[in-house]
């Protein structure tokens, strides 16, 4: 793991490889890759013991040009105003692969929410959704769930707006409880993007994922669902997994279920009983395997790993595991990366179907959901493929950059420059 390569330069340059093999202008790439506005404010709140305390947080809108801002909201300690930056990009190019009509956003809390209570956390979330007000709603920027959020902090973010602007919108946020407004699905969506790139991949590679051996780093939402779909709906077997506590592996394959509830018990995947061996992150993730799935935090497998992973194929659940060098290395080895962009756009993808069916007032089973979902997935991935080789491009993640950012510039152009 490399704490020293910032993610927003690495989100650079990802476009400028993709730029390369695109007719694109100097000027328009250079807005391309920055972010049309950041807001930068500091949550002052009241503590249990009656102190104050206060949290930076950060919303970076980075471009609108397809449609409303778009993505999640993070509580973490390492957050900064470049992560966020560079998360809120990687949204924009994540909707154009998968051509949903946003464009992308990110927002975060630097906060440890492990340490703070219940009461804590949603008077945090509510003072951060006050903040958010004026810039957030419907048609204009919608988030939704990242890393340590999920259905209870987005109700609050929900009730908030919809108390102060006196009003009913639900499609102010997506990833809410279902009584809420909630899509059926989108729990799971993440994961299952992943699960389909992944079945996509192996298939166009020419190989049977179903004889597949998969190691999963990070068994949070999107990492524990992807191992549960990769090993129940594909047959796969996920052999190790892991959190940030470590790893558990089992070469005859774990049940990815009996692990999530173990972890859901106790806090972390160490200790779960039926594993044959615990190994650091490091060991996970340089495993012999057919199919790595990294699924944690950026900047997970830099250069210098790169040169010892033994995994066949890498299909990304986390936003920017791999640093830009550790790309290269990968390409030179000949080592198959499908890039996060469109490996867990399936969350992103969902929360569009949430607000689909939010502004219309009506709901679909959860059927008509992954079926929809199942489409999107398979046509950006022949989009992808199409790239790929008409352009004889390098890898994959360059070319969903050429495919996506060609549909950002067209939409940007189409628009005409004003004033
Ligand atoms: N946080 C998720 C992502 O990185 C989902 C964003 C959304 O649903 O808007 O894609």
């Amino acid at each position: 793991m490399s704490e020293d390569v910032n993610p927003f330069e690495s989100l650079q340059e990802q476009i400028d490889d993709a730029a390369g093999y695109l007719d694109v202008s100097e000027d328009v790439l250079t807005r391309l890759k920055h972010p049309e506005r950041v807001l930068e404010t500091n949550l002052t709140i009241e503590m249990d013991d009656g102190s104050l305390e206060t949290f930076p947080a950060y919303r970076s809108q980075f471009n609108g040009d397809r449609g409303p801002y778009k993505g999640g909201i993070r509580y973490h300690p390492g957050v900064d105003r470049d992560e966020v930056k560079a998360l809120s990009g990687w949204m924009v190019y994540k909707c154009a692969t998968v051509d949903i009509p946003y464009g992308g956003g990110k927002g975060g809390i630097v906060v440890d929410p492990r340490e703070l209570s219940d009461g804590e956390l949603e008077r945090l979330t509510r003072a951060f959704a006050e903040e958010l007000r004026p810039i957030i709603g419907e048609d204009r920027d919608i988030p939704a769930p990242d890393v340590n959020t999920g259905q209870r902090e987005m109700n609050w973010i929900k009730d908030t707006y919809e108390t102060l602007e006196n009003t009913t919108a639900p499609g102010v946020i997506t990833g809410k409880a279902i009584e809420s407004g909630g899509s059926e699905g989108r729990v799971e969506a993440t994961g299952r993007s992943t699960m389909l790139t992944a079945r996509e991949a192996f298939d166009y590679l020419g190989r049977d994922i179903g004889d597949a051996t998969v190691a999963v780093q990070g068994y949070g939402n999107a990492g524990s669902v992807a191992a549960r779909l990769l090993e129940q709906e594909l047959g796969a077997s996920v052999v190790a997994v892991s959190d940030s506590s470590g790893a558990v592996h089992d070469p005859d394959g774990l049940d990815t279920a009996a692990v999530k509830e173990f972890k859901r018990e106790t806090g972390s995947v160490t200790g779960y009983e039926d594993a044959t061996e615990e190994l650091s992150n490091e060991e996970l993730l340089t495993m012999d395997v057919d199919l790595l799935v990294p699924a944690a935090l950026e900047n997970a497998i830099d250069g210098d790993l790169a040169r010892d992973v033994e995994a066949d194929v890498i299909v990304e659940a986390a936003n920017g595991p791999l640093t830009p060098e550790a790309d290269d290395v990968l390409t030179e080895r000949d080592v198959h990366v499908f890039p996060d962009i469109l490996a867990n756009a399936g969350g992103v993808t969902v929360s569009y179907f949430e607000w689909v069916q939010n502004r219309q007032r009506f709901y679909w089973p959860e059927s008509r959901v992954n079926d929809e979902l199942e489409r999107h997935v398979v046509d950006a991935f022949e989009g992808l493929v199409d790239a790929y080789e008409s352009n004889d491009l390098p890898n994959f993640r360059t070319a969903a950059y050429v495919v996506a950012i060609r549909r950002v510039v067209d939409a940007y152009e189409e628009a005409g420059t004003w004033p």
